[in-house]
């Protein structure tokens, strides 16, 4: 952009379109290089705290400066929706594993795309020169870092992102983008003396705060392990079958502050996996029950090694 550029979309724009597309949360993050925060990185993969998730090992270089994912990159709009429906488990049946909340309904890496491009589209309507590219989850950025960056809340010693306003039930998406904007102050960290997730943690996988080692938490292991799950974790599960929320279960600022999605991408359609359905599906039955579910990562295998593990 040269120096007779006209600034056509600015702050009010981008939260007008975003609220109106169904956005909770938004904020703006200077595009900068993330030295500290990619040593913190590094040095949780070092101490193979990512488990076997290989993936989270590449595109260093453009997790540190995404000017190598987008030259003219001047700004990160981070974006929260949230996802919280006001349900529980207390209808757990016998013989069945608990779903994480984020796996109820429909899978957010679809609804959240398709939000941020009906959002970038409309902000190229607006202004053609406006260059961006998002992304929901994957991809070579560090989404939690730029959410913090972008003022959407501060990451607890759990290591989701907490808002003031409606807690950590909510997913994050990001717009790297070459405009400039009037940037978000960063939020303090508002956990103080608390610990109840590092206690509630039923394996201890919090090892220290804001530090997650995955080989230990059952979200890893129900989730990304492909392999099977140790034994040493046997009968620790609290019959979670895909997912874990205890740590967000326990934090005062959800118990406080949770607020009931608008969405009904995110009804509860899948709250349990029952054992006696879940050993009986077909893969092609399995493929199609779960087709937009977020379930379908683990696949049925997956699936079936984490009812096992629950009840053998
Ligand atoms: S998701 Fe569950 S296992 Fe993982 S850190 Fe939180 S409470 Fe622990
Ligand atoms: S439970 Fe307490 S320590 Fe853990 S994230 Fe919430 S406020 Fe922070």
């Amino acid at each position: 952009m040269n120096g007779n550029y006209l600034k056509k979309i600015d702050n009010e724009i981008v939260i007008k379109i975003a609220q109106e597309i169904g956005f909770d949360l938004i904020g703006f993050a200077k595009a900068e290089i993330l030295n500290d925060e990619i040593l913190l990185y590094e040095n949780w993969l070092k101490n193979n705290f990512h488990s076997g998730m290989s993936y989270m090992t590449k595109n260093l270089d453009k997790k540190k400066d995404i000017k190598k994912i987008l030259p003219e990159v001047k700004s990160v709009i981070s974006l929260g929706l949230n996802y919280y429906k006001n349900v529980d488990y207390s209808d757990l049946p016998i013989n069945a594993g608990k779903v994480s909340r984020y796996a109820w309904g429909k899978d957010y890496h679809i609804v959240i795309g398709e939000m941020l491009k009906k959002l970038e589209n409309e902000l190229r309507i607006i202004d053609e020169r406006f260059k961006s590219i998002s992304y929901v989850d994957t991809g070579p950025v560090l989404d939690k870092v730029w959410a913090v960056k972008a003022g959407l809340g501060w990451m607890g010693k759990h290591t989701n992102i907490i808002n003031r306003k409606i807690g950590s039930w909510f997913f994050i998406g990001n717009i790297l983008c070459n405009y400039e904007f009037d940037y978000s102050k960063q939020e303090n960290d508002f956990c103080g003396s608390c610990n109840a997730c590092i206690d509630a943690c039923p394996t201890s996988a919090i090892i220290v705060p804001y530090v997650v080692d995955s080989n230990k938490c059952i979200s890893y292991q129900t989730i990304e392990n492909k392999d099977i799950i140790p034994n040493e974790l046997k009968n620790k599960f609290d019959n979670w079958g895909f997912g874990c929320d205890i740590c967000q279960d326990v934090c005062p600022w959800n118990n406080r502050f949770a607020k009931e999605s608008h969405l009904t991408e995110f009804e509860p359609i899948n709250k349990y996996l029952q054992l006696d359905e879940i050993e009986q599906m077909t893969e092609e039955e399995f493929n199609k029950k779960f087709k937009y579910s977020p379930i379908k990562r683990s696949k049925l295998k997956g699936v079936k090694r984490n009812l096992s593990h629950l009840f053998d």
